[in-house]
């Protein structure tokens, strides 16, 4: 881990029931988590409701999308102001699912952040290759592009982290070894200082993400540059979420 704080937020994706949701809620409120550590979760949208009115308050709420703009005529959106109104602090943007499922590109994705920022929605900013791209060389290539389109669109970093989400291990069981991941993160924090600026590279936290578990996180935590993780699948599992919160080192 580097010297910001560890940040740890938990996708919960497009999973769970009232029913599952509550018991995933009572197992969080009972884990002992580390003081030092930004701990936040991702809840689907309707149940953010929900899960803010039996959370502890000592973590905080995530949206996993939000619209482009200001609310309206815009069917099935959830803007920014609601997710304000009902008590969430971040929102996920750019998550690989939303870029290669459902087909979002970079400067939807960059305008996105630029709005969420302007209404004081942070934002967790996801980039990563596919593995046809890492196969290529093209690594950083794409990252870096994916990171241009969040930094030609906001105004400030303040309130940006960064997900290093390789998409080949997200949701496969498939981790990045902590040389792969250091090796990104060092990356992205370079091309942070060459293309916006010294500060800001070395105060914006880069996470990892993809098949974080509890087995796995220690080791990944070590590496100099990871400031903490995205979690999918093991963040439904509330002990085991625990465990990678406290994982910092
Ligand atoms: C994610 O969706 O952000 C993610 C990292 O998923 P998983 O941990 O399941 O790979």
């Amino acid at each position: 881990a580097g010297s910001g704080k560890f940040f740890v937020g938990g996708n919960w994706k497009c999973n769970g029931t009232k029913e599952s949701i509550s018991k995933l809620v009572t197992d969080l409120n009972s884990a002992k988590l580390e003081p030092d550590v930004d701990v936040v979760v991702a809840p689907p949208f309707v149940y953010i409701d929900q899960v803010k009115n039996s959370l502890t308050d000592r973590i905080e709420l995530s949206a996993q999308n939000s619209w482009v703009g200001k609310g309206g005529a815009f069917t099935g959106e959830i803007s920014v102001e609601q997710l304000k109104d009902i008590g969430c602090k971040w929102v996920i943007l750019g998550h690989s699912e939303r870029r290669h499922v459902i087909g979002e590109d970079d400067q939807f994705i960059g305008k996105k952040a630029a709005y969420a920022l302007s209404q004081n929605l942070k934002v967790i900013a996801c980039i990563g290759e596919k593995l046809e791209e890492r196969e290529a060389g093209k690594t950083f290539d794409v990252c870096f592009q994916q990171l241009k389109a969040f930094a030609d669109n906001v105004p400030s970093w303040d309130d940006i982290v960064v997900a290093y989400e390789p998409v080949w291990a997200i949701g496969t069981g498939k981790v990045a070894t902590p040389q792969q991941a250091q090796e990104v993160h060092v990356a992205v924090r370079d091309w942070l200082k060459k293309n916006v600026s010294e500060a800001v590279a070395s105060k914006t936290r880069i996470i990892y993400g993809g098949s974080v578990n509890g087995g796995n996180c220690a080791e990944l935590a070590k590496q100099e540059d990871i400031d903490g993780f995205l979690v999918g699948g093991a963040s439904l599992k509330g002990p085991e979420f625990a465990v990678i919160v406290n994982s910092v080192t």
